[in-house]
């Protein structure tokens, strides 16, 4: 039935780069044999999603949205893409996203944009634009991304589903195509917090291959999204998300919901996290640093494209040629930033000083986590924009992640919940949960109460 759905509405959408027909299939028959033959299957068994195309998957194109990795087939399976199989879930193909995760609005991708499913002119948001979309336009029911400063959060938010960026070091980074090591998070994505929750538990849990994998017991996020109860907690609204930018809607729908939530039982208590003024510019530093030395890989040697070589030139000549046609422009600006704040002579004046920053965010969060349970805040100032309106305004493209960043910062767990949609445009609003690392099960617990 999904396949039959992709089929129909795929080609006004474009969620998915490409569609693995023939493997869902025989996921599905493989799951149903071990139903017929009495076999014990996990809740999600038999149970179809769309995979964020960062994810490596043996056999299967990944392309992270580039051309530098067009026709590339992996040869080993992510960890995340491991787990899902052993869980008898039933990928059904890889979904489009800007180019290596660096963008919020699914544009940067090298083979187009995604339509957002409320709105076709308007963008799904990015950079997990695709996973997003394929859940709000029923193309699946599941769907994972990743969120370096927001990928997943934004997109749910912007499309009226759910996403969850896990603690960092909660899902393992095995397999998954780095962007900034030191941010990236694989997480769940879904229409229901519970359907979040289940799939958390698939993909969640320590992994010998990735070295900042943790090593503890998963929290229990399923029981606290049947839990659904906020009686006795205290919740923080952060005083610094709102303000010039802030639509009106949004902030009326946020307003709402933490009305709901005193209704509940919460407590509510305002807080303030004075740093998270400069966690946009401290993030647009640390990442696209890592991500010039991550990406220094694609050199045209080792994997996908390789440009020039017809014998005359040098190897040098030949990543110079490979990068110039396979990187696009928001991949060259960040690589060319990163190079720039990393070299000697700047490296203490830009680096350096962000990283201090980074230290400031997550002492903010601390104090905070000191006197509240959770915080909450809207997603994204605004709703879905146009297709086009940011595409040649990198600094108006960044403010879409104003509030999700902070968390990526710090290492600790967000979500992004339907909150009702925006009266002024009749598009979705995002309410953003954020808990201290290690306490992902507040965030379902939290989330089921007001969804
Ligand atoms: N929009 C942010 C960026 O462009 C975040 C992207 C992400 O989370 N992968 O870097």
């Amino acid at each position: 039935a999904h396949l039959a759905r992709i089929d129909a509405v795929d080609e006004k959408v474009h969620a998915f780069l490409h569609v693995d027909r023939e493997g869902a299939l025989a996921q599905a028959r493989a799951v149903d044999a071990k139903r017929a033959a009495g076999e014990e299957l996990g809740p999600l068994a038999g149970v179809p999603l769309a995979l964020k195309d960062i994810f490596t998957t043996v056999g299967v194109p990944t392309t992270v949205g580039s051309k530098i990795l067009e026709g590339w087939i992996p040869p080993y399976d992510a960890t995340l893409t491991r787990r899902l199989k052993e869980a008898g879930v039933v990928i059904l193909g890889k979904t489009n996203m800007d180019e290596f995760a660096m963008g919020s609005s699914t544009e940067n991708s090298a083979y187009g944009p995604t339509g957002n499913p409320w709105d076709l002119t308007r963008i799904p948001g990015g950079s997990g634009g695709g996973s997003s979309a394929a859940l709000a336009s029923f193309q699946a029911p599941l769907a994972i991304g990743t969120d370096t400063g927001g990928s997943i959060r934004q997109p749910a938010a912007v499309t009226g589903t759910v996403g969850v960026k896990p603690t960092y070091g909660a899902v393992s980074r095995y397999g998954m195509v780095a962007f900034s090591s030191s941010l990236d998070q694989g997480g769940p994505c879904a229409r229901t917090v519970l359907d979040t929750a289940l799939l958390h538990e698939v993909i969640a849990g320590h992994d010998p291959l990735d070295s900042t994998s943790i090593d503890a017991p998963v929290p229990p996020v399923v029981a606290a999204a049947r839990a659904g109860d906020v009686k006795g907690m205290r919740i923080g609204v952060v005083k610094e998300f709102a303000g010039e930018g802030y639509q009106a809607g949004v902030m009326q729908r946020f307003t709402e919901s933490v009305e709901l939530l005193r209704e509940l039982g919460a407590e509510i208590v305002e807080v303030s996290c004075p740093s998270f003024e400069y966690a946009l510019a401290a993030y647009y530093l640390i990442a696209p640093s890592e991500c010039s030395s991550n990406l220094a890989r694609f050199d045209g040697l080792r994997y996908g494209l390789r440009a020039g070589d017809d014998g005359t030139r040098s190897a040098e000549e030949v990543t110079a040629l490979t990068r110039e046609a396979g990187f696009g422009p928001e991949v060259k600006r960040r690589v060319i930033l990163g190079t720039y704040a990393l070299s000697s002579g700047y490296y203490d004046a830009y680096y350096g000083s962000a990283q201090k920053v980074r230290t400031l965010i997550t002492q903010d969060f601390q104090r905070a986590f000191g006197d509240v349970d959770v915080l909450v805040s809207p997603t994204t100032p605004t709703t879905a924009f146009p297709i086009g309106e940011r595409a040649d305004d990198p600094m108006a493209m960044y403010l879409a992640d104003l509030c999700t960043i902070p968390s990526n910062l710090a290492g600790n767990a967000a979500m992004s919940l339907p909150c009702g949609l925006a009266p002024e445009d009749g598009l979705p609003v995002g309410l953003q949960i954020i808990a201290p690392a290690m306490a992902d099960d507040r965030l379902y617990r939290v989330g089921a109460a007001v969804e």
